[in-house]
């Protein structure tokens, strides 16, 4: 049984991240979504456990996912969690140079190796922090979301 982890800020969750976890739900036996309690990440929209809240809606059809948050570092969390690999999407090369960091610091400081899914042509272009910035603007993001983030976007700026 293949256990992964995929962790993210996920502020908001947008359909780039449905699609990898899509993507790792089909081949992998479990996959944990993991929200990030403190992200270093300024600008944020969403408190945690909305966030969380978003998720567990947005994949509620799928039966082998399950979500959480952490405080902690990635490892320490996939470690606790007993799972073999983290996940991440790559969606232009300047993603792969910081996550190809990331992925060798994970190996180095606790041997957990990172398996990274190409993002869908169709949804290479969304970023959290872009659609944060037009939500905040009034413009409507509805189709790059799932329903349950279109629904709090709408409920917080009316769009
Ligand atoms: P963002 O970069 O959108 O703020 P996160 O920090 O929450 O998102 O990202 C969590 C993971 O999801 C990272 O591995 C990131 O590369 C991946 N990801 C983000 N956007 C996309 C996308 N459009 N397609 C595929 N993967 C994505």
């Amino acid at each position: 049984m293949t256990k992964v982890l995929y962790p993210g800020s996920f502020d908001p969750l947008h359909n780039g991240h449905i699609d990898i976890i899509e993507v790792a739900a089909k081949h992998f036996d479990e996959v944990v979504v993991a929200t990030v309690r403190n992200p270093q990440k300024t600008g944020g929209l969403f408190e945690l456990e909305e966030r969380e809240a978003m998720i567990q809606e947005s994949v509620a059809h799928l039966g082998n996912v399950t979500v959480t948050n952490f405080a902690s570092l990635t490892v320490d969390l996939a470690k606790e969690l007993g799972c073999d690999f983290i996940v991440k999407g790559l969606r232009v090369v300047a993603d792969f140079e910081s996550e190809l960091m990331m992925a060798r610091m994970n190996r180095a400081v606790a041997g957990i190796d990172t398996l990274f899914i190409p993002a869908g042509a169709a949804n290479s272009f969304l970023a959290s922090n872009l659609l944060r910035e037009i939500a905040r603007f009034g413009g409507d993001v509805s189709s790059m979301v799932p329903q349950a983030v279109a629904k709090r976007l709408a409920e917080r700026y009316g769009s």
